[in-house]
């Protein structure tokens, strides 16, 4: 059942066999596992039902650098749901390479292998409706042309592998079933403000969590879950430093650093050689009706072999705002999403990567483009928005072909683990009494070199197969790539999980290291950000710490 926590009085104490904090993907997906296994589960909302801006100024921080890390109310959502109810979409798996101990990347050794994980993606795709876990277009049936432009051979660069796209807000599409739950009690409006824990116990003592009301409340159970998202998990770890020092996790002094997300832009063009009207340059659907789009994507050996962090790249449509493109549709979308009506339309997040262009027209040029487009802009309106609005599988964008066969290239790149990227406790506190976070986002060389690297491989091997090349947008790639390091949306590797307390915050089970009792499911898990955006990976784990609990649940 969904429970508004206002109405309970303080100093109430609530029993369950788990508690889990924080319904968004993880939390939810964790308690519906948990109990449809027979177990009773607390699961404690810090948000409404739906978007509260009381709730979600609980999440903010001033203590970022704008340049590198947007705002918190862009990169998380506390609301039933989580960050699912704004997120994109895109299912992405970790490859091989990600979980390899790469000797010119410090610290990426993951615990645990891919075996491990591999078991879980089947039900981790059904759960987002992405369809089957195939992420190789080459072994999806009906599908006529595997590679983005016919010919091109997968050699160490490949151009078959794609990613899926789910339509999933796991906060609308569960509430019934939360609803009708006996054994889910989900308290919203109810935060976690401190797991408490005497120094040198084995186990917790209790979940302290606060309404707006001013009840403080325990919540004591055999097994306790954090799934707060993964700043927010980190930041509750470093507050609860009654007994800990630098909060519970830090043992070895690595709670809240190795902050990673992904690097992402556009330095390039392709300029293909082919038939234009057989670029495959945007989606396809898969026998299922899911939406896929192919990606160039680099091999594990030649990853190694020439020292790069993992990166897809995958072509995009021209910048929107700049009206030098001729296209009504683009100039439609520009004008929708940069008027007041675009908050609307799209997460800010996203609303912004489309309308944050390099160069910006006038209105006026915009608006002559759609006249000179007439028919087609005309057509194009109703149509992708019955598909993206009303259509039961939502489109995720649109895409504009090019007849010079000529495509903007956006790349997506994995942030090399780095322990002087960090989050830290902040002096100031919420409204609840929470002490903030301060974010220092940071990269390196490597980072850097490794973006311009790929682009120099995908670049020679278009050439090798005369099948196109690479121009650059910009005179100097390499300050391009310097200044539009940054993340936020992909919150990684800030309670890294490590065989062992001395590397890392939790065990690969995702408990926290010295503790029998408190677990973490959150991205914040992650050693590496490897090139996929991390909502598959953090359900596929969620999965496997339910079936962890499951195996050594012990009822309250
Ligand atoms: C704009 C945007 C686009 C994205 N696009 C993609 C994409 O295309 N593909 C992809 O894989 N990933 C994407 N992501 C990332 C993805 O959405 C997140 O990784 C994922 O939703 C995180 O799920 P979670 O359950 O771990 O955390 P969250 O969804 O953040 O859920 C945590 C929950 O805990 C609650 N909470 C927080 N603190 C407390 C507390 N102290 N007490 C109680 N409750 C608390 C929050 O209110 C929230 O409901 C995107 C993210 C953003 C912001």
């Amino acid at each position: 059942m969904i429970v508004d926590a206002a109405g309970i009085p303080d100093q109430t104490e609530m029993v369950a066999d788990v508690t889990i904090v924080g319904a968004g993907a993880a939390g939810i997906v964790l308690a519906l596992e948990l109990a449809a296994a027979g177990l009773k589960v607390n699961l404690i909302e810090s948000g409404a039902p739906r978007f509260s801006p009381r709730a979600q100024a609980l999440a903010d921080t001033p203590h970022l650098d704008p340049d590198v890390h947007p705002p918190m109310s862009e990169c998380t959502r506390r609301q039933i749901g989580g960050t699912s109810a704004i997120w994109g979409g895109r299912v992405v798996p970790f490859d091989l390479v990600d979980f390899d101990e790469r000797p010119y990347m410090p610290s990426s050794q993951w615990p645990l292998g891919q075996g491990e994980v591999l078991p879980y993606l089947a039900h981790a795709c059904q759960l987002l409706k992405a369809g089957q876990p195939v992420f190789d277009i080459r072994n999806i049936p009906g599908i006529n042309q595997h590679t983005i432009v016919p010919g091109l051979p997968d050699t160490h660069v490949q151009s078959s592998q794609i990613e899926r796209w789910s339509v999933v807000d796991f906060g609308a599409m569960h509430e019934r079933e939360l609803r009708s739950s006996a054994r889910i009690h989900l308290y919203h409006g109810l935060t976690c403000t401190a797991v408490k824990a005497p120094a040198g116990a084995r186990v917790i003592d209790y979940v302290q969590a606060h309404t707006f009301s001013g009840a403080m409340l325990r919540l004591k159970a055999r097994r306790t879950v954090l799934a707060a998202g993964g700043l927010n998990t980190t930041r509750l770890l470093l507050n609860s430093d009654e007994n800990h020092p630098g909060g519970i996790g830090n043992h070895s002094g690595l709670l809240g650093r190795f902050y990673t997300g992904h690097i992402s832009g556009r330095i390039a063009e392709v300029h293909f050689t082919t038939d234009p009207a057989k670029t495959v340059y945007g989606f396809d659907r898969d026998p299922q009706g899911v939406y896929i789009r192919r990606r160039f994507t680099f091999t594990r050996e030649l990853l190694k072999k020439e020292r790069l962090n993992n990166i897809a790249l995958w072509l995009v449509n021209p910048d929107v705002c700049d009206p030098a493109h001729g296209n009504g549709i683009l100039s439609f979308a520009y004008l929708a999403l940069s008027s007041p009506l675009g908050p609307r339309l799209a997460s800010e997040a996203i609303r912004k990567a489309v309308v944050e262009g390099e160069v910006h027209g006038s209105v006026a040029r915009h608006l002559l483009n759609m006249l000179r487009d007439l028919p087609r802009t005309a057509w194009f309106i109703p149509t992708f928005g019955y598909g993206r609005y009303l259509a039961s599988r939502k489109v995720p964008g649109f895409f504009q072909p090019s007849a010079s066969n000529v495509y903007p290239l956006h790349y997506f790149a994995e942030h090399a683990p780095n322990a002087d990227s960090r989050v830290t406790l902040a002096d100031d506190r919420d409204e609840l009494g929470m002490r903030r976070i301060c974010i220092d986002m940071r990269y390196a060389r490597q980072d850097i070199d490794s973006v311009l690297r790929s682009h120099a491989l995908l670049d020679a091997h278009l050439r090798e197969h005369a099948k196109g090349e690479l121009r650059y947008l910009t005179s100097d790639p390499e300050a391009y790539v310097a200044s539009h390091l940054g993340d936020g949306y992909h919150q990684c590797g800030t309670t890294r999980m490590s065989h062992t307390p001395a590397d890392g915050v939790t065990d690969p089970a995702g408990r926290v290291h010295g503790l029998d009792d408190l677990f973490i499911a959150s991205s914040s898990n992650f050693v590496t950000s490897g090139q996929a955006n991390s909502m598959l990976m953090i359900l596929v784990l969620a999965l496997r710490l339910a079936d962890h609990l499951k195996r050594s649940a012990v009822r309250a």
